[in-house]
């Protein structure tokens, strides 16, 4: 088992934090505010607190995680479970429907489908059955009625539109099935829209796109840039009549990766409303130091299975297995929460406190030297309160800035 704390930020014993001027130019955290380490873990324990992506189902497929039993994440291929979503204070996530990209074809859709409805059968079924630790929740109110109930919030997105094909009624499908984010497309391309690994091919949404966003601004439904291109980010801004969402991404000016936002695109999807849910993947944190052996593995293994997203399910699981594989044996050093913050930070100057968030992105390759798994989470809260950020803007990052983009995306629905 892990420490939940295992860096003490300074000398031995409880330390005390003297928070005495805001770093973000607000007068909200201009007081002087004495907390103790008992009291910002009491702090974050009691506040509502969301993340926005874990691929949690993906354990749950592949490794058959008991989500009741508490699990050492060294040993399990596992960042989140009941007990340590207790033990780190994270009242409410959204399990990301992942699926992999196939054939553009209508057998390639229906097949992918067919797996999206399975793996939310799998979902579903996995918390039906533990009603003691959690619900589904499908609207912006269901996050505080179970944090009142002693219970955590299970939402559901998809991540990566493909099983949508080109048939729009497959949104309502997904609707009635709980989904309440779309992730329009992954690594690459779909019928809606540009990724932002892949190459040009619609320079943004496709037609279909633009009339998915409508669709899902009926429904109610979060439009989910994460993964797009910067053209579809642009495009998505404009076209949606409700704020979108980044459910898992980082700045491009501190982390210049294909899947961070550009300082522009930060500045107008918070110009929208919108907000920017900041992910725990190292390498849209901190690039990854050099290793010669290992980055010539990695090169080597990508020319194996190049364009694997277009291979079959079977060789797609063989990368799968490889990739973990060679991760394994040449590990990078982690980033730290420190760096991650660096990032709200970044955005917080730029846009404000109202639109940042967190999407860790556990179960999907997420990992911090100091929170290595949901249960580390009150870390990222005393950075927080370490720079600054008062009791507000914590509560506006952890949950706040989600809840109120949720709202208004069911305000617009409702309005028609
Ligand atoms: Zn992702």
């Amino acid at each position: 088992m892990i420490q939940l704390l295992p860096k003490p930020l300074t000398g031995s014993g409880p330390f005390i934090l003297l928070i005495t001027a805001c770093l973000m130019n607000c007068t909200s955290t201009k007081e002087l505010m004495p907390m103790t380490e008992s009291d910002i873990l009491a702090f974050h324990q009691q506040i509502l607190t969301i993340d926005t992506h874990v691929d949690t189902p993906l354990r749950l497929k592949y490794e058959g995680i008991d989500l009741s039993q508490h699990h050492d994440p060294h040993a399990y291929n596992s960042k989140l479970d009941f007990p340590r979503m207790a033990q780190g204070g994270l009242d409410a996530v959204f399990f990301a429907i992942w699926t992999p990209q196939g054939a553009r074809t209508d057998s390639g859709h229906s097949a992918i489908k067919r797996h999206a409805l399975e793996m939310l059968d799998l979902t579903e079924s996995t918390i039906n059955n533990l009603p003691q630790f959690a619900e589904i929740a499908t609207n912006s109110q269901d996050a505080s009625r179970l944090h009142e109930e002693g219970k955590h919030a299970i939402y559901l997105g998809l991540e990566n539109g493909y099983p949508i094909g080109t048939d729009l009624q497959n949104i309502d499908l997904f609707y009635k099935r709980g989904i309440r984010y779309i992730t329009l497309c992954h690594m690459t391309n779909n019928d809606i829209c540009d990724s932002s690994n892949d190459t040009t091919e619609y320079a943004g949404l496709s037609p279909f796109g633009v009339e998915l966003i409508k669709r899902m601004n009926q429904l109610g439904m979060m439009v989910d840039i994460s993964h797009t291109s910067e053209a579809t980010v642009a495009q998505a801004v404009a076209i949606s009549r409700a704020p979108v969402i980044a459910s898992h991404s980082c700045s491009k000016a501190l982390r210049d990766s294909p899947r961070n936002l550009s300082d522009s695109l930060l500045t107008s999807i918070a110009a929208k409303g919108g907000v920017v849910q900041m992910c725990l993947l190292s390498d849209y944190i901190t690039p990854d130091p050099p290793q010669d052996v290992r980055d010539s593995a990695r090169a080597a293994l990508k020319q194996k299975w190049k364009g694997i997203d277009r291979h079959t399910a079977a060789n797609r699981e063989a990368y799968r297995l490889e990739w973990s594989e060679l991760n394994r044996n040449y590990p990078r050093e982690l980033p730290s929460v420190s760096d991650a913050v660096d990032h709200i930070d970044h955005m917080v100057n730029l846009v404000g406190i109202d639109h940042v968030g967190i999407g860790t992105d556990f179960d999907g390759g997420a990992a911090l030297s100091d929170c290595y798994d949901v249960s580390e989470l009150p870390n990222i809260t005393i950075e927080l309160f370490k720079r600054g950020y008062s009791k507000s803007d914590i509560r506006k990052i952890w949950s706040g800035n989600l809840l109120r983009v949720f709202a208004e995306v069911e305000r617009v629905a409702s309005a028609q």
